[in-house]
């Protein structure tokens, strides 16, 4: 009897060690979600990777996977083409990646990753303003920025509809929250007008809670522990406002590359642009990761502290829609007590579009009207330079500046020329005499990165493009040397006109001279560029292959298999044989 009460004990004090211990293991194991829930929001994984898992199944079997872009429909074509025209990207790669992308390049200098950051830095606001946005670039930057922020440090996002016209956008981004149950954090609001970015962010900072704000353009993505260290510096010096380094998503691909250690400076024209460091600033290892103090920021992307931007007078509520603010922005803040910095370590993806596909209200040049209001109130003397690059713009009507000239007296502003020498001491003035220019140049290093200086281009092997079952090649109807000559089907011959280079870049080099590409519709050959992917070719090493663009996401082919048929971009089937290639090489 006794023994019996004790093997019942026993029983019920193994399953309550047993169900602590499977309690516990659970507990340690949502602690990731039960630190969410704290928010009471969840954080799905994504839902968008791919709806068609036929699609999928279809790109894996044809071409690699990266070559998200290919066409198999009319359809296709039509999300393509009107994606450029309202967005100035490819929208059927940025709809097929879906609302996330979970594996970035880590862009950052290796000795970033073994930064420890603070646990408990201040909490950010994140604005992010749209106008037109296509849905899952926004969706995109909206999850990356949810994903890639440790729930402490993510007080709210506010993301502010620019009275967008595109179909139902602000209900489609509505319903997006909604279904992903984001509304707690993600608070969505609309302008009652058309405001252009530069009311958009005040509207959105008006509203924001937080310390710290971060504001985000609306195709972005952001990439690993990126907010530690923006919001590490702006904690540790109020008056600083620290960008990271914008990194480039490709307009035709999506790809993700890194942006080289670069500042921002501005010419004459009152143009931003980026800079190289001065000289012996990238030697040791750690120069790699230390902040790089920046005249000028270029534009949409940094951090501040809340109260700060509000005391240095924000932004000018008299710029419309779009441009100059970034530079206002930069001289106000040096010259008014405060300065700019760039964090090698925090890195963000920026779709950095073919054009900017939106215009402003009348077709007004607010370029020009927001650069005037910013020379008028910044530039002292040095206001002539610019004025007298831009003659044309004498009649233009740029608003009333007194509160900004106001504003410059109330907090004691420096004056311009104190910038120019302390801030951004290699400018070139229009009057500077040749010794001058040459003591300038010497303060910054030789260029760390220079897309515009010639590459030696690396060739890796070299054919005849020959129409499979044919004895026709691909052959320039104009010769080889006219620029956006067309190419058409002539007798295979080894000549000039039709010996292409391969290059390490993926292009395809007729005579070593211009590069095979299909940036008008047609494929044509034209100066090679290395800038988008219209030049970049890919294809097996098989006999009979595809030669697939990466930008027109279609292939190369001809209607008809005779002489002088015309070589036309088009949908890569399988059947045809009229989209087959032999590379012929030569040794
Ligand atoms: N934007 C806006 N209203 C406008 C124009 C732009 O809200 O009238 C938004 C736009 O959607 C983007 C941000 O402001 O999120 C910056 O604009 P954009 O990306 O066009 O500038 P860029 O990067 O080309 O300099
Ligand atoms: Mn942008």
């Amino acid at each position: 009897m006794h023994n019996y009460k004790f093997f019942i004990f026993g029983c019920i004090f193994t399953s309550l060690t047993w169900s602590i211990s499977l309690f516990m293991y659970w507990k340690l194991n949502s602690k990731h979600i039960d630190l969410y829930s704290q928010k009471q929001i969840l954080y799905p994984r994504s839902t968008y990777d791919y709806t068609n898992k036929q699609e999928l199944k279809y790109l894996k079997s044809h071409i690699r996977l990266e070559e998200l872009g290919v066409i198999k429909t009319d359809n296709d074509i039509y999300i393509r083409d009107k994606g450029y025209k309202d967005h100035g990207f490819n929208a059927l790669i940025s709809l097929r990646l879906g609302d996330y992308r979970e594996h970035l390049p880590d862009t950052r200098h290796k000795l970033c990753s073994y930064l420890k950051y603070d646990q408990n830095l201040p909490e950010a606001s994140i604005i992010i303003c749209f106008y037109n946005e296509h849905p899952q670039a926004l969706f995109r930057t909206i999850q990356s920025v949810i994903r890639r922020t440790p729930y402490n440090l993510l007080h709210e996002v506010i993301l502010i509809d620019d009275y967008s016209d595109h179909n139902n956008l602000h209900e489609t981004v509505n319903s997006y929250i909604v279904s992903q149950n984001l509304q707690n954090i993600i608070h969505l609001k609309k302008t009652n007008k058309r405001e252009g970015l530069i009311r958009a962010r005040l509207f959105g900072a008006k509203l924001a809670t937080s310390q710290i704000l971060i504001f985000l353009d609306s195709h972005v993505e952001v990439n690993i522990d990126w907010i530690q260290p923006l919001l590490t510096r702006v904690r540790d010096n109020r008056t600083q406002i620290i960008a990271p380094i914008i990194d480039i998503i490709q307009p035709d691909t999506f790809d993700y590359k890194s942006s080289p250690l670069v500042r921002g400076g501005f010419n004459w024209g009152l143009h931003f642009k980026w800079d190289s460091l001065p000289k012996g600033s990238l030697i040791t290892d750690e120069d790699f990761i230390k902040p790089i103090k920046t005249p000028t920021i270029a534009g949409g992307l940094f951090a501040v502290d809340r109260e700060y931007f509000s005391e240095i007078g924000e932004y000018d509520p008299g710029m419309n829609i779009w441009g100059g603010e970034n530079l206002e922005l930069s001289f106000r803040v040096w010259m008014c007590g405060g300065s700019l910095f760039i964090e090698p370590c925090s890195r963000v993806g920026h779709v950095f579009r073919k054009h900017r596909p939106y215009s402003a209200p009348n077709n007004e040049d607010t370029m020009a009207r927001n650069s005037l209001r910013l020379a008028h109130v910044w530039l002292d003397d040095f206001k002539k330079f610019f004025i007298s690059k831009r003659l044309d713009l004498i009649n233009i009507k740029y608003g009333d500046i007194t509160e900004r000239k106001e504003l410059r007296k109330k907090l004691g502003c420096k004056n311009f020329e104190w910038y120019l020498e302390n801030v951004y001491p290699e400018i070139l003035l229009p009057t500077d005499n040749i010794e001058n220019v040459n003591k300038k140049l010497k303060i910054v290093d030789r260029p760390a990165f220079q897309p515009w200086n010639k590459r030696i281009r690396n060739y890796t092997a070299k054919f005849l493009i020959n129409l499979s079952n044919s004895k026709l090649c691909v052959h320039p109807l104009n010769g080889y040397q006219t620029k956006n000559s067309k190419l058409v089907l002539r007798p295979c011959i080894q000549n000039m006109e039709q010996i292409w280079y391969k290059t390490d870049k993926e292009e395809l080099v007729l005579a070593k001279l211009l590069c095979l590409d299909s940036s008008s519709g047609k494929p044509v050959i034209s100066k090679c560029n290395e800038i988008g992917s219209t030049q970049r070719w890919k294809y097996s090493d098989n006999t009979e292959t595809a030669l697939y663009n990466l930008a027109a996401g279609t292939c190369l082919s001809v209607n008809i298999k005779k002489v002088n048929a015309e070589i036309v971009m088009d949908i890569c089937t399988n059947e045809s044989s009229l989209n087959k290639w032999n590379l012929i090489e030569i040794f």
